[in-house]
């Protein structure tokens, strides 16, 4: 916006809130009231006239304002024409409407107008009030809602509970509407808050577009109920309709122990790491509660995420390999690598519990490339002393298929070891199929023109229909352990068996996990299942172990 050229009186109005506000000269202001200047409190009954009661008040507020420094340049003066200059001071709700008129060849001050008021305040309580007060929602902020909440629980011997709620794609109202809408929102949504409070409750405008709620604490349903309640209050219709859009939020509640001596500030910290807990996909959860437990394995996950690349570099991710075996001869034929975490103090850690939180923080394609590069090393080894089973498969996260230089990247590091490309299979589980469909079956026919091997992993868990195994083209089937824990029932043998033979009709290879009865394995036979992996047959172990074990071994066997 192109700005108006500065005229006499913005010099006079900075000159006055400069010298008044900032360098706490009264005189300045005093000069230059008029004989008849009147003052008028807005919203108070008493009227200010006299040019003595006026200067009494101001010397009595310049003197307030010099335990309360204002900053110079933080207030701005809007002119609205000639003879009328309108100032605002925004670090305070202040607003002091100031009205000049010119008396000979002097401009001189007629009227001081304060806009805001609030009812019956002396001034220094309103000043306090000022400093904790929003200047937006006019609820509490921050710092007075910390104030007011530490009252009303040393008021009231009743149990509460601190909420702290967030509103959904806020930036999306600011950008799409613009901030002046934006603050509409907030103000409208300070409003209706305010009269979901009961007489020993309070509300507050804690930043942007976060607000918080000490309520009363009469149990969960209670509280379901209430949330609902603001969920459906939060915004007036006439706005809700003008957005075209549903305003929803996301809380965290933090219930607070009865005779609980904690900082305000730290009950808001609880209640946000709760918030953060409600995860944007759980549709229809707008809220959690915070839980002691929830919060220490949370906390333990972000220790476990923030060390494990470290990790990486101290090698302490181990590669594993279990290997496969024909059902129908009982040999070795092929092997699925798997990692297991060694941690600093000499534990194991199962990858169920590391690699869903490496795709959750975005850590799991560097880790699969890591995985990979170990795999390739330990078969280039293997190579060199001509002894080799194939293929091995390595699991792959759905989390690549985005990726667009993903099979180049792959191919060079298989490449970098002289891997022959048919001695790898590629594991996908079946959900990422599911979740993305089309890109899989271009990824399964680059993955083909490359020579690699594919494989649908854990089969049977997800919600993959059938028409999966006509339309992408993979190689081999692996059914989760699931399906072949119910084979020993009617209905469970006929699916597995349907299955098998399905796949057989696609020219895929079947091998089934988690085998860990003899009976399964004869049952498995006789439903011609091709491959089988589990722990009657072998454990996973360590890649070293593998070799001495399963392909020297092997070797043996065949000589
Ligand atoms: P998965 O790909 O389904 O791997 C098979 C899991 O079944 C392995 O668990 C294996 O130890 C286990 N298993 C094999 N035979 C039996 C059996 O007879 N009984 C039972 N109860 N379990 C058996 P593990 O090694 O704990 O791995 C868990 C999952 O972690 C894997 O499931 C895979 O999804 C993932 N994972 C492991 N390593 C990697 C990796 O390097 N990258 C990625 N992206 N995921 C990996
Ligand atoms: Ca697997
Ligand atoms: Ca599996």
């Amino acid at each position: 916006m192109e700005q108006s050229p500065k005229t006499e009186l913005d010099d006079l109005n900075e000159a006055l809130i400069d010298g008044w506000m900032i360098d706490h000269e009264p005189k300045v202001l005093i000069e230059k009231l008029a004989e008849t200047c009147t003052w008028i409190s807005a919203g108070r009954e008493e009227i200010l006239t006299g040019k003595k009661a006026i200067i009494t008040y101001l010397e009595a507020m310049a003197e307030e304002k010099t335990k309360r420094p204002l900053k110079r340049g933080s207030y701005t003066v809007i002119l609205a024409e000639a003879g009328y200059g309108l100032v605002s001071i925004e670090c305070l709700p202040m607003r002091y409407t100031i009205l000049w008129v010119k008396e000979g060849s002097k401009w001189q001050i007629r009227h001081l107008h304060d806009s805001l008021y609030i009812y019956g305040e002396t001034m220094h309580e309103r000043l306090k009030i000022a400093a904790r007060t929003d200047t937006v929602t006019k609820l509490h902020n921050q710092q007075g809602f910390c104030d007011a909440v530490s009252e009303l629980m040393k008021a009231h011997d009743k149990r509460y509970a601190l909420i702290k709620f967030g509103i959904k794609d806020f930036r999306y109202i600011n950008q799409r509407y613009g901030y002046a809408k934006g603050e509409a929102v907030l103000q409208n949504i300070g409003k209706n808050l305010q009269k979901t409070c009961e007489a020993d409750e309070t509300c507050g405008h804690i930043e942007k577009d976060i607000f918080a709620m000490l309520y009363r604490y009469h149990g969960k349903q209670d509280m379901a109920r209430r949330m609902e309640e603001v969920r459906h209050k939060l915004l007036d219709k006439h706005l809700l309709y003008e957005l075209g859009i549903e305003i929803d939020f996301i809380a965290g509640i933090y219930t607070i122990p009865k005779g609980m001596q904690e900082h305000v500030k730290d009950m808001l910290d609880k209640a946000l790491m709760a918030q953060q807990q409600v995860s944007r996909q759980q549709i229809g959860s707008h809220y959690r509660y915070y839980e002691e437990s929830v919060m220490r394995k949370q906390y333990q996950h972000q220790q476990l995420i923030q060390y494990a690349p470290t990790a990486m570099k101290k090698d302490e991710f181990l590669l594993y390999i279990q290997p496969q075996f024909s059902i129908s001869c009982g040999k070795i034929v092929a092997g699925e690598a798997l990692c297991r975490w060694k941690s600093r103090d000499g534990t194991f850690i199962p990858p169920d519990e590391f690699i869903p939180l490496f795709e959750e923080y975005g850590l799991i394609c560097a880790f699969d490339f890591y995985m990979l590069k170990k795999l390739c090393e330990k078969m280039k080894a293997w190579m060199e002393r001509g002894r080799i089973i194939t293929p091995i498969s390595i699991n792959q996260s759905r989390l690549h298929i985005d990726k667009k230089d993903y099979i180049e990247r792959f191919c060079k590091v298989v490449d970098h070891y002289e891997i022959p490309h048919s001695y790898i299979a590629f594991e996908l589980t079946e959900s990422a199929f599911v979740e993305q469909y089309e890109k899989m079956i271009r990824l399964a026919g680059e993955l083909h023109r490359q020579g690699f091997q594919l494989a649908i992993d854990d089969f049977g868990t997800g919600f993959a229909s059938l028409n999966l195994l006509s339309v992408v083209s993979a190689d081999i089937l692996k059914v989760d352990k699931s399906l072949l824990d119910s084979i020993h029932t009617k209905r469970g043998r006929t699916v597995l068996e349907k299955v098998i033979e399905l796949a057989h009709q696609m020219e895929m290879t079947v091998i089934c996990e988690g085998i860990e009865e003899e009976t399964q394995l004869k049952e498995l036979k006789e439903l011609k299942c091709d491959i089988g992996q589990g722990y009657l047959m072998g454990r996973p172990i360590p890649a070293e172990a593998f070799e001495k074990r399963w392909i020297e071994g092997n070797e043996e066997a065949k000589g």
